[in-house]
């Protein structure tokens, strides 16, 4: 099943995930899942990695539980979340695989390992822990 994101959303992401700089920058993706089964991301939400470092995110438990109220009180559901990979490519790592404990959750990551030409790839990661696998989702940029 294919996963939309607004273009101006995914710009967004860059430009704070750019910004962020040397650190990985993370947030929140929420939406609506239509009754197809498509995934339409709404609203990404822009947080602060706390543990501040190129190799991995923390994401603040404050301000996600702040967009979690806000995604709910504009009638959409928590997806997942994205984070950057500074100096790697667009796919989990083994501590990505390992932190991933929702199935249903939906992992983006943008990589910006390549000087102008950000990637972003979506996932889902599922499995019992050490034997974890990540599907590539199909993501598609939306013009709004
Ligand atoms: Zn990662």
């Amino acid at each position: 099943m294919p996963i939309f994101l607004k273009r101006s959303d995914f710009e967004k992401i860059r430009d704070y995930a750019v910004a962020q700089l040397p650190n990985e920058a993370c947030g929140l993706l929420a939406g609506v899942v239509r009754e197809d089964g498509a995934i339409a991301i709404e609203k990404a939400y822009l947080l602060t990695n706390v543990d501040q470092t190129n190799e991995h995110f923390s994401i603040d438990p404050r301000e996600q539980l702040k967009a979690v109220l806000d995604a709910r009180k504009n009638g959409l559901t928590p997806l997942g979340n994205w984070h950057s990979h500074p100096e790697t490519p667009s796919r989990p790592s083994e501590e990505d695989k390992r932190l991933a404990n929702d199935p249903k959750a939906i992992y983006a990551i943008l990589s910006l390992a390549e000087e102008g030409n950000p990637v972003l790839n979506a996932f889902r990661i599922e499995g019992s822990e050490g034997a974890r696998v990540a599907t590539k989702m199909d993501l598609i940029l939306t013009e709004d």
